[in-house]
Parts: structure tokens; C-alpha cells; sequence
């Protein structure tokens, strides 16, 4: 069947079909490691994965390559402000490299726990040092790249078209804004390539321009090419590197090679919190710990983020994600109910469900609209393995981990017994070791009354909401 996913490059959805044979080569723009990815972050990690498994399900093998920035992302996405990796390092009072892998293993942590399937190869900037320095020297070899006393910088004006990816109106921009020249850039919009290093920088290398350290662009741009080639089939990041980082990239691809480097551009809209922007000003930058606390597992954030279409906004609030948890709670038992079930379905109708299911995703990863027919199908009245065994193949496209629900329940079901309860059910046990069946009877009754039943069994008592 089909594939259909918006191109952001072409502002409409277009049939997709890899370059090269059944191989899909995929470039994510992975985190900069200077402090914990927060919920708005994993937003477009679950978009990353949910791609990948879109295709796997499609038969498609995958070539995929996700960066670590672990130098040379300044505060802004621009060429301002001050490395974020030295800020952090200094703030903590580490060494970057410290902070990098502390991070850096924070990250992947967050990912197993939110089934993120681990791209095929994991790029850490400063393992690639020479490879960028080879990018740059080969854009001052083409004339465009120019040196400055701060860097190398890329000269726009080299270029036939800029932007292309964004529809920035440079000229109006540049009007409007306060302005902040360099007075050594031959254009305001020419952008870092390369940095010269202040002494007290730490992460800096020898190169042909002295001690300095990588723009934060030509690293995706290097690591991209290396492992991919001068052209591959889909660019995956955040909304918000359209206007600079992912511009940046295509200009420093075509001035190299003269292509557009990825076929297919695909960008994922931001989370917001409480209907506005995430910041660590507002304390709004929640971690999965911070959900984990407070009852939400990383498992129901991930079903929270299919409630919306990956180019929509999407808002969090406490309360949204909390009746998510209780949805991933009904979505597992409603497949161990149909791993129990014992009735047949006419084999039409699996095929029904499979097709509609296919079409869905292939149309632009419409999970939301997938994820109706996965309710569709754990409230179908007939319960019945063939159901469950559904569920679990569409679970290669979700990635909800539907095949351990019955330890899920188990495990949560202990989670969440309260203290009053768990007092009377260790009076109930007491009261059976008396061999005082009257009160133990009585409190079978309270426990009754407050929503949970408890049958006596070999093992001791287990208790159920009811
Ligand atoms: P960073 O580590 O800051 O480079 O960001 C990592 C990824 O998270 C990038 O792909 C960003 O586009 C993405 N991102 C940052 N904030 C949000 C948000 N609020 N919603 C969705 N994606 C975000
Ligand atoms: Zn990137």
C-alpha cells in the first residue's frame, strides 16, 4: 500500500518511496546532553519512533542515524550566546564530557522506558571532528566560506535560492529587526561554521583556522553525509529547526554537493503546557520522572501524544494525562480480555480492521485516527484471542508494549492501594490468624463498600477494584 507524508520542503503531502531499493535512510536531529530532555523533547522522539515503525510495518528496512550534540549549540539556535554544553559544565562545576555522558545516558534511559526503538546509529558530534573540518574546508575551497576573526562563515548570497525549507522573508526580516551586525559578515544572514575558540573554552580541537570548536549545523550536515550520502530519504526534527538549523543544513549541503540532502523534510509541532509555551521559567519543563511521580507512566505519556496528529500543536495538562493513564489501564485490560476470549471473528472482518489500520498510518502517521480503531477493537463485544493477537501486530506500529499488559495490571494494581486499605487488609489478615472469621468477614464488607473485593486464595488474599 501507499505512503503518504507531508514534505515540508514541498508544504504538501507526497507519496513516499525510498531513493535506494527497500532501504530507508533516515537523519534525526538527536538532543544536545546539557540537562534532562523534558516531555516537550520526547514529544518529537515519539514522533521519530513512530516513523521508523510506520515504515518497518510497511516492509521497509531502515538505515537511520540520530545525533547527540555534545558541542557548539549556542543558546540561541543562531550564532548568539554562549555554548550550552560549557554553560552547563560550568554551572555544575564538571567537565563537559562529564555532563555529556551523564546526560547522554539519562536519554537513552527515558527512551527504553518509553519503547523508542534506538536508531541504527548513534552520532556523537565530537567523535567527528574531522569530518566536519573536511565540510568546512571544502566550502572555503568553493568560495562559500569565508573567514572572520570569530569563524568560518557561510555566505548566503553564494547560494541561488535561500531560504527554501522556510517561507522567511529575509529582506522584510532584516527591515524590522533591532539591528545586531557583525560588521565582518558579508550578509546578515550568514551563519557559523566553524568557531574560534575563547581561551577558556574547553571543547576546542585544531584545525586549519586554529583552537575552535563546530557550529552546531555542520555537525547534522557532516554526521549526515557520512553515514547516508549526498542524498537520503528523510530529515526528521522539531518545528522549531525549520527557519535556522534545518536552512542551514540544506545551504551547507548544497554549496558541498549541490543537493538538497534529504528528499523528504518532516517536522514535528510542539507540546505546550497548560495552553502555553514550555519553559524552565515557568518550571514547565517536566521530565517523565516528574509524571512518574505523580502517577503517569511513561507508557501513558506516549499514548497521550497519539491523541493528536504529529502536526498539530498538542496540550498538556495534568489532568488530560492522568485520564490517559487510566486509558492505558482499559487498553491492557481489554487485550488480556481478548487473549482470554475464546469466540471466533470471521476472518473478513480482521482483514477489515487490518487494511483500515494500514491505510491509516500510511496516510501521514494518523495515529489518532489508528488509535480509533484500536478502541474499536478492545470494545468489540466478542472476546477473542485473534482480537488480541490484532492488537499486538498494530503494537509494532504503536509501541505500547500491549504484550506485557497482564504484569502492567498486576504491577499497578499493587501500586495502587491506598494506605487506608492496605491497614484493613493487613487487619483482615490478622483476623484470620486469630481464626476470628466474624470480623474478618466484616471487614470484606468495608473493604466491599470502599470499591475493592478480596477473594482468600492458596497464596494469601488478592485484592481487585471493583
Ligand atoms: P534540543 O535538545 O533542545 O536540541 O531539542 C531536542 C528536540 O526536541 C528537537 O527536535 C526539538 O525540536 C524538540 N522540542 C523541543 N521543545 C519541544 C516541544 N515543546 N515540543 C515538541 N518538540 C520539542
Ligand atoms: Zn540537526
Amino acid at each position: 500500500m501507499k505512503i503518504h507524508l507531508y514534505n515540508t520542503l514541498t508544504r504538501r503531502k507526497e507519496e513516499f518511496k525510498p531513493l535506494k531499493g527497500n532501504t530507508v535512510r533516515i537523519y534525526s536531529c538527536g538532543p544536545t546532553v546539557y540537562s534532562y530532555a523534558h516531555i516537550g523533547n520526547f514529544r518529537a522522539y515519539i514522533f521519530m519512533d513512530t516513523l521508523r515503525r510506520v515504515l518497518e510495518y510497511n516492509g521497509y528496512q531502515l538505515q537511520h542515524v540520530m545525533n547527540i550534540t555534545d558541542v557548539g549549540h549556542l543558546e540561541s539556535d543562531a550564532d548568539d550566546g554562549e555554548d550550552k554544553m560549557e554553560k552547563a559544565a560550568r554551572k555544575e562545576n564538571k567537565d563537559p564530557y562529564e555532563i555529556a555522558d551523564y546526560y547522554t545516558k539519562i536519554f537513552f534511559q527515558d527512551m527504553d522506558r518509553l519503547h523508542i526503538e534506538k536508531p541504527e546509529i548513534i552520532a556523537k558530534a565530537t567523535q567527528h571532528i574531522p569530518e566536519m573540518i573536511e565540510f568546512v574546508k571544502g566550502l572555503v575551497e568553493k568560495g562559500y566560506a569565508y573567514e572572520t576573526s570569530k569563524g568560518i562563515y557561510f555566505d548566503i548570497s553564494k547560494l541561488d535560492q535561500y531560504p527554501v525549507l522556510s517561507n522567511r522573508n529575509l529582506e522584510e526580516q532584516i527591515a524590522g529587526a533591532r539591528v545586531d551586525v557583525d560588521t565582518e559578515k558579508r550578509n546578515p544572514y550568514d551563519f557559523a561554521l566553524w568557531i574560534k575558540a575563547p581561551k577558556n573554552h574547553i571543547m576546542k580541537w585544531e584545525s586549519p583556522w586554529g583552537l575552535s570548536y563546530p557550529g552546531w549545523h555542520i555537525e547534522c550536515s557532516a554526521m549526515g553525509r557520512k553515514y547516508l550520502g549526498d542524498e537520503f530519504d528523510i530529515h526528521t526534527g522539531g518545528i522549531d529547526h525549520i527557519p535556522t538549523h534545518h536552512e542551514n543544513e540544506i545551504a551547507q549541503s548544497k554549496g558541498l554537493t549541490g543537493k538538497i540532502p534529504a528528499k523528504f523534510w518532516m517536522h514535528v509541532e510542539f507540546l505546550q503546557v497548560d495552553g502555553g509555551k514550555m519553559s524552565k521559567s515557568l518550571g514547565n519543563t517536566y521530565t517523565l520522572d516528574q509524571l512518574q511521580e505523580k502517577g503517569i507512566e511513561p507508557l501513558a505519556y506516549k499514548l497521550f501524544c497519539f491523541t493528536a496528529h504529529y502536526r498539530t500543536k498538542l496540550n498538556f495538562t495534568f489532568e488530560t494525562a492522568s485520564s490517559t493513564q487510566t486509558a492505558l489501564t482499559r487498553l491492557r485490560e481489554g487485550y488480556v480480555k481478548h487473549l482470554e476470549g475464546q469466540e471466533k471473528i470471521e476472518n473478513t472482518k480482521i482483514k477489515e480492521y487490518e487494511d483500515k489500520f494500514l491505510e491509516t498510518i500510511n496516510d501521514d502517521l494518523n495515529i489518532p485516527a489508528a488509535m480509533g480503531i484500536v478502541w474499536e477493537i478492545v470494545r468489540f463485544p466478542q472476546k477473542s484471542k485473534q482480537l488480541a493477537d490484532l492488537l499486538l501486530k498494530f503494537d509494532q506500529v504503536l509501541g505500547l508494549d500491549l504484550v506485557n499488559s497482564k504484569d502492567y495490571l498486576e504491577k499497578n494494581k499493587q501500586i495502587e492501594i491506598p494506605k487506608e486499605i492496605e491497614e484493613l487488609l493487613n487487619q483482615r489478615k490478622q483476623a484470620r490468624a486469630n481464626k476470628d472469621w466474624a470480623l474478618s468477614d466484616e471487614i470484606r464488607d468495608i473493604l466491599k463498600q470502599k470499591g475493592y473485593g478480596v477473594k482468600d486464595t492458596k497464596e494469601g488474599m488478592e485484592i481487585q477494584k471493583i
